[in-house]
C-alpha cells in the first residue's frame, strides 16, 4: 500500500457503504423516508461528497446546524433538495436565511414571530419546521409556548409549516422507556398541527424495530457506520484511517517513551513513532491504553499521545512490515470507530467529527445504484 507521503495519512471513506447504510436505514422505516443529517460537515466526512452521494441514492432532505454550515452547502445540493437548519433561526439573522434559501427549524415563540413577521413584510409565505421539546430539555417549544400558540395560531399566518418534529434524548438504548413517553407526547400534540408531515427520529430511532417513525427521519451516526444502538452493528464501515511509521528504534528495558516518560519498558521494546497525534482528532486520552494494528498484530499505544505524532509497541511485529512510511491501521477492519470510541471513553460521533485536516483524503464512489440501468448499458 503507498501513502501519500508528507500528511498525517490516509482516510479512505466508503460512499458505496454510506449509501448501503441509507438504504438499510429506508428499508427499515419505509413508508417513512430518509433525511441525511449533514452537520459538521457530515460529521467529518465531507458534507458536499456526502450529500451528492446521497442524493444519487435519492435523498431529498439534508439537515445542518447552523446557518453558516447551510450557506457553503446549499449552493451544492441540486433544486429538488430542501435544507434545514436544526439549532433554528437566530434572531438577526432572518434575511440571510431566506437569501441562503434554508429551512430553519423555529424552535421559540420568538423565531415564529420573527420568521413570520418577514414572511408579511415580503408579501410571501416563508417555509418553516416547528421543533416540540417532548422532554429532551434542549431545543423546541415548551408546552406553555404550545398552549400559547393554540390560543393565538394566527402567529403562523405567513410560515408555510413544512414539517413537525421532535428529538428523543434516549434513543440510542431502544429499551428505555422514556423513548415510548416522548413519541405518545409529541403524537399528542402533533395533532394541534393536521396535515403537516412529521419527523421524530435519529439514527437510534430509525433502527428501533416496532415503532412508527412518522414521515422523515433524520439519520446522521447510522449512515457513517457508527452503531444506532449496542453491538452487533447492523451498518457498514464507512471509514478507513491509516497513519504510517515515521521512524523506529530499538530501546532497553527501563527506558521510557514520549512526554513525562509515562511509560517504562520491562523489556527490551522496538518502538515505532506513527504519524497521527491529538492534533489529527486521534483522543489523547488513548495515551498508554488504545491501540493500533499492523499486518493483524495489535500494537498498543505507549506514552503519552502527542500533537503529531504516537508511539507503538511494535515488538511482536514482523520485521518486514516495520519500515519507514509502512501503514498503520487506526480505523479499519481490526477496530471500528466504535471500538476507538469505547476505548476513549466517548462516542463515535466525536471520533469523527475530530477527524483532523491532515489527512489525505479518498472517497470510494457508490457504484451505479440503479440495476435496469447497468443492464440497459
Ligand atoms: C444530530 C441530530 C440528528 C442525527 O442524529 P444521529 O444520532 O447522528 O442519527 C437528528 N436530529 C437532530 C435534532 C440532531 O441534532
Amino acid at each position: 500500500m503507498v501513502l501519500q507521503h508528507g500528511t498525517a495519512g490516509r482516510l479512505c471513506i466508503d460512499l458505496g457503504a454510506l449509501v448501503a447504510n441509507y438504504q438499510l436505514i429506508a428499508q427499515h422505516v419505509a413508508p417513512a423516508t430518509v433525511a441525511g443529517v449533514v452537520k459538521a460537515d457530515a460529521y467529518g466526512l465531507g458534507a458536499v461528497p456526502v450529500s451528492a452521494a446521497l442524493y444519487a441514492a435519492g435523498c431529498r432532505h439534508f439537515f445542518v446546524a447552523h446557518l453558516c454550515e447551510a450557506a457553503i452547502l446549499k449552493p451544492h445540493l441540486p433544486i429538488d433538495t430542501t435544507l434545514y437548519i436544526l439549532n433554528g433561526l437566530p434572531l438577526g439573522a432572518e434575511g440571510d436565511c431566506v437569501a441562503v434559501g434554508a429551512v430553519p427549524v423555529l424552535n421559540s415563540l420568538e423565531q415564529i414571530d420573527s420568521r413570520a413577521a418577514l414572511a408579511r413584510t415580503m408579501g410571501r409565505p416563508l417555509p418553516g419546521v416547528i421543533q416540540i421539546d417532548s422532554g429532551m430539555g434542549r431545543l423546541g417549544l415548551t408546552p406553555d409556548e404550545l398552549a400559547i400558540l393554540r390560543i393565538s395560531p394566527e402567529r403562523l399566518d405567513g410560515i408555510d409549516l413544512r414539517l413537525v418534529m421532535t428529538h428523543l434524548a434516549c434513543a440510542d438504548d431502544p429499551d428505555d422507556g422514556f423513548n415510548e413517553r416522548q413519541r405518545t407526547a409529541f403524537d399528542a400534540i402533533a395533532r394541534q398541527f393536521p396535515g403537516v408531515p412529521r419527523s421524530i427520529d435519529n439514527s437510534g430511532g430509525a433502527m428501533t424495530p416496532g415503532v412508527g417513525h412518522g414521515d422523515i427521519v433524520r439519520a446522521g451516526i447510522a449512515l457513517y457506520g457508527g452503531a444506532p444502538h449496542g453491538q452487533p452493528n447492523p451498518m457498514r464501515s464507512v471509514i478507513a484511517l491509516d497513519a504510517y511509521i515515521v521512524q523506529l528504534r530499538t530501546l532497553e528495558a527501563g527506558a521510557g517513551v514520549g512526554y513525562g516518560l509515562t511509560h517504562r519498558f520491562d523489556r527490551p521494546a522496538r518502538v515505532a513513532t506513527i504519524s497521527v497525534g491529538y492534533a489529527d482528532g486521534w483522543p489523547r486520552h488513548l495515551s498508554n491504553r488504545g491501540s493500533a494494528w499492523i499486518g493483524g498484530v495489535r500494537v498498543p499505544i505507549v506514552g503519552r499521545v502527542s500533537m503529531d505524532s504516537m508511539a507503538l509497541d511494535v515488538t511482536d511485529v514482523p520485521d518486514a512490515l516495520l519500515h519507514a512510511g509502512a501503514p498503520v491501521e487506526l480505523i479499519g477492519p481490526h477496530q471500528t470507530i466504535d471500538d476507538v470510541s469505547a476505548q476513549a471513553d466517548t462516542i463515535s460521533y466525536e471520533i469523527l467529527t475530530r477527524l483532523g485536516k491532515r489527512y489525505a483524503r479518498t472517497y470510494l464512489p457508490a457504484s451505479v445504484a440503479n440495476p435496469d440501468r447497468s443492464i440497459m448499458a
